[in-house]
């Protein structure tokens, strides 16, 4: 591991260094909006480079890419990495066999495309998703950023070097030997982890506005052509805003943009959200016979199903409670389900102030009330009831926590308070 480029994941999250930066920034005045329709490939179809440089990378990105696709961060699920890539390839059209999708728990808002078509895509980018129209505008603008090349572009800017260098370094250090150690000891994967993001980050991922601008632009694009209302995008910008907004909130903090500042790579969120409206304007006033926007919300709830459990506990955990009660309530607009009101209980389980044990155990009695409660929520519920002074309601409710997880990792804790 020494002669990788090892950044820790919040150290680097903290730096704001995500590889697209959803975090924002600012912009000066006289940035002008892209239009979509002036964006078309650079790269033609099946672009390899022959560049020594640029094969450098590529090659740097294989390596990485044999590391991922072998990543215990991978989610396990065969049917959420098809569905990921599936989305991809509408987005992409006649490109979409370029492309590899490979979706990586990792519980920040984000996603990331390497030069030789990698698309990596965080859970806690799906957590935030509320229907395949989002999901593919944000896969949309990581395409735009491959089809204009912008990773080999970064390279020829002499400021970068010594970052790719160091991608290339450590995507040679993962060949040489860092597989050996998967498995072999318990942090190895975390270390991958690091590596995958610290070097993603470090090096051409790291986009300046210019690029962000051809790639939100390139996004809303190829969403249209794929069918997807193209509003989508502002969307996802509108939400992102909301939820930082109550996040602050919750910490008694005024929202600011991100990394807003005159040296700042991005554009501000504000910005982005009001070019991104303007473009989906001008892209809906384009009649095209026959065309028919589907944001395919049904589609995305089912594809998500197996994993929600997941994506809510990871954002939970996180215990960043605003960001989370904002994300529970915004997706219980369609209705409330027995996971969605167990994290809700959990969010201020975790917040703890004053008030939120009464708050959690409401949620959790909510849950239970529910058909289709998890049986974390019976637990929850259970020891709630048991710390009111409740026994008898207190330990029914664990047990048929127990008659659901008999092989729970804490199961025997639970029959030891039962025994009590
Ligand atoms: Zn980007």
């Amino acid at each position: 591991m020494t002669a990788m480029t090892v950044v820790s994941r919040r150290g680097f999250v903290a730096g704001g260094a995500c590889a697209c930066a959803f975090h924002g920034g600012s912009a000066a005045a006289a940035d002008a909006r892209i239009a979509p329709a002036s964006m078309t490939a650079l790269a033609p179809p099946g672009f390899r480079p022959t560049d020594t440089d640029e094969r450098g990378i590529w090659h740097a990105s294989e390596r990485l890419e044999e590391e991922v696709s072998s990543s215990e961060l991978l989610v396990k699920s065969p049917a959420v990495q098809r569905y990921a890539k599936d989305v991809v390839d509408r987005v992409m059209g006649d490109r979409a066999r370029e492309t590899r999708v490979y979706v990586v728990h990792d519980p920040d808002f984000n996603a990331s495309m390497a030069p030789n078509g990698m698309m990596l895509v965080h859970t806690g980018l799906l957590a935030r998703m509320r229907d395949e129209a989002q999901f593919a505008a944000i896969l949309g603008h990581e395409c735009g950023h491959y089809l204009r090349r912008h990773s080999l572009q970064q390279w020829r800017d002499t400021k970068t070097k010594s970052a790719i260098m160091a991608f290339v370094q450590a995507g040679a250090a993962i060949g040489a030997g860092v597989t050996a150690g998967i498995g072999g000891d318990g942090r190895s994967w975390i270390d991958l982890a690091d590596s995958i993001n610290g070097s993603l980050a470090l090096s051409m991922l790291r986009f300046g506005r210019d690029q962000e601008r051809e790639a939100d632009a390139y996004g809303v694009k190829l969403i249209d052509t794929a069918g997807y209302p193209p509003e989508a995008a502002g969307e996802v910008w509108a939400q992102l805003i909301a939820e930082r907004r109550a996040s602050a909130a919750a910490r008694r903090k005024k929202y600011r943009d991100r990394s807003a500042g005159a040296l700042s790579t991005h554009p501000a969120n504000a910005l982005r959200l009001a070019d991104l409206s303007a473009s989906s304007r001008e892209l809906r006033d384009v009649v095209v016979t026959g065309r028919r926007y589907d944001a395919c919300k049904a589609r995305w709830n089912d594809a998500m199903a197996p994993i929600r459990a997941d994506l809510l506990a990871e954002q939970v955990r996180l215990n960043d409670p605003g960001a989370s009660l904002y994300l529970v309530n915004a997706l219980a607009g369609d209705g409330w389900t027995g996971l969605l009101r167990y994290n809700e209980g959990e969010a201020y389980r975790l917040r703890d102030e004053a008030g939120d044990a009464a708050r959690a155990s409401a949620a959790y009695a909510q849950a239970v009330a529910l058909t289709d409660a998890p049986a974390e929520a019976w637990r929850a519920h259970g020891y709630a009831l048991l710390k009111q002074g409740q026994g008898a309601a207190g330990k029914d409710a664990l047990s048929r926590y127990l008659a659901a997880r008999p092989a729970a990792n804490d199961a025997g804790m639970v029959r030891f308070t039962l025994a009590q």
